[in-house]
């Protein structure tokens, strides 16, 4: 079966291209974003394989659908772009990487803490224009500094873990508790309330859900401690960022981490140093010091993309022999 590949870049076709034809498939691979603007791209394939900005809305999977559209690959493991409900009218099947490196991302959300708290970002650029100056550069330790962690499925239980490493006070909040694991990594459930209110570094490890869209909000931000960490790795509808910018501005938060944003969608993947930022918001996000934002790219290991490739060719494989794959997504 042939199978459009959509927002491909060079490390995507490295690992998939084999991956695939390994399970005598054809990848086609799209640099294009698929949106409803780009569906045309799209059409005739009974398969295509989407990231994490891409959108495939109920428009798109209708008119797919009616061209031959069966199964949709996210290589992800969020799967908050694709229109689940209408993708069940329709009859098109969706699946997912659900852990394809847990790792990768808990790692990289521990690297933004520990850039913050020692000011990394700025030293690293303070000694290459030959300022050796201390000055503004003090951090905390890490040892009973208590971190809080919203969302304790396979990313934040390991994030919880490699900071207890650190001697933390690890909490936890999630409303589906996996106390044996929590327990099993020295964390420990407190009420939502309880985790705002006390942590001195909070992560974000919970989906994008109508749920939890701007759980991080002006009020949720007024519950917490002066000069709070802010670390979200996981996705940028989770936090209202002008809230957040206010929050920024009064020092209520003291420090933020982001890899994801909540208009990303536009923007993150692509190389556009030579054009204009048009938005506003993230432009004035840049300009705050104590803020480091990275474009997506948390997942971004070897093991990660292996992973990814894998998981996608057996989902895609187990479909087309009629075995409900390992990632499939159920309404
Ligand atoms: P997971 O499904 O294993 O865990 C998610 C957890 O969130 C679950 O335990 C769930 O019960 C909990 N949850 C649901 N609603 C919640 C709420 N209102 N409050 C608190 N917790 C809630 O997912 P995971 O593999 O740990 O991934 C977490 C998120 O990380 C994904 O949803 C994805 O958006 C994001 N992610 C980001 C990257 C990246 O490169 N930045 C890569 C992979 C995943």
């Amino acid at each position: 079966m042939e199978i459009a590949v959509f927002s491909s870049k060079k490390y995507d076709t490295k690992y998939l291209r084999p991956a695939i034809e390994a399970k005598g498939h054809q990848p086609h691979f799209l640099q294009s974003r698929l949106d409803d603007e780009t569906l045309q791209l799209a059409e005739g394939y009974a398969a295509i394989c989407i990231f994490v900005n891409d959108s495939l809305t109920a428009r798109g999977i209708e008119s797919l659908s009616k061209k031959g559209l069966k199964y949709v690959l996210l290589r992800s493991a969020g799967y908050n772009n694709v229109d689940l409900d209408a993708a069940d009218k329709f009859g098109v099947k969706v699946a997912r990487v659900p852990a394809y490196s847990p790792y990768s991302v808990a790692e990289f959300a521990v690297g933004l803490i520990l850039m913050l708290n020692r000011n990394l970002h700025k030293a690293y650029n303070r000694v290459r224009a030959g300022n050796f100056s201390l000055e503004g550069l003090t951090g905390f330790d890490m040892r009973n500094r208590r971190i809080g962690i919203i969302g304790t499925g396979k990313i934040g239980l390991l994030t919880g873990k490699i900071c207890r490493g650190f001697d933390s006070d690890v909490v936890c909040y999630d409303p589906y508790p996996n106390v044996d694991g929590a327990k099993e990594y020295g964390m420990r459930y407190v009420s939502l309330d309880e985790l705002l209110e006390t942590s001195d570094i909070i992560s974000l490890h919970c989906p994008l859900l109508p749920s939890t869209h701007h759980m991080i909000n002006s009020e949720t931000l007024g519950r917490m401690k002066d000069g709070v960490m802010l670390i979200n790795t996981s996705r940028g509808g989770l936090i209202d960022t002008v809230a957040l910018i206010k929050a920024l501005k009064n020092g209520k938060v003291g420090q933020v981490g982001m890899d994801v944003y909540e208009h990303e969608g536009n923007m993150y993947f692509e190389d556009s140093s030579d054009s204009i930022l048009l938005d506003d918001v993230f432009s004035r996000l840049l300009t705050f010091h104590n803020v480091c934002i990275t474009g997506h790219q948390a997942f971004l290991t070897r093991e990660a993309l292996e992973n990814i490739a894998q998981e996608t060719a057996n989902n895609l494989d187990d479909f087309i022999k009629g075995v409900e794959p390992k990632g499939i997504i159920k309404k």
